[in-house]
């Protein structure tokens, strides 16, 4: 298990297949302060691109963002975001 902070929070990224629905390819669990990722996108492509996504997600829950979006607002902010920003970021 691998962890990152973001916002002055520290979340756990989980390899965990169990906790993803049919076709997603990672999630904020802001319950559990922690991002999965399909366990097959380690050292993939997408792999970053979806990270990513899922720290947009906990940013805007953090910052309390989350809560004034609608899910449809908050997806698409997400989706603007990492396709945005994705070129200029390197995880390590
Ligand atoms: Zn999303």
């Amino acid at each position: 298990m691998k962890h990152i902070t973001i916002l002055g929070q520290k979340l756990r990224i989980c390899y965990d297949d169990s906790a993803l629905k049919k076709d997603e390819l990672g999630m904020f669990d802001s319950t559990g302060m922690t991002i999965h990722i399909l366990e097959c996108l380690k050292g993939h492509p997408l792999h970053d691109s979806v990270l990513l996504h899922e720290l947009v997600h906990a940013a805007l829950h953090i910052s309390g963002n989350a809560h004034l979006l609608g899910d449809g607002v908050e997806e698409s902010l997400c989706m603007s975001l990492e396709y945005a920003l994705r070129p200029f970021i390197k995880f390590k």
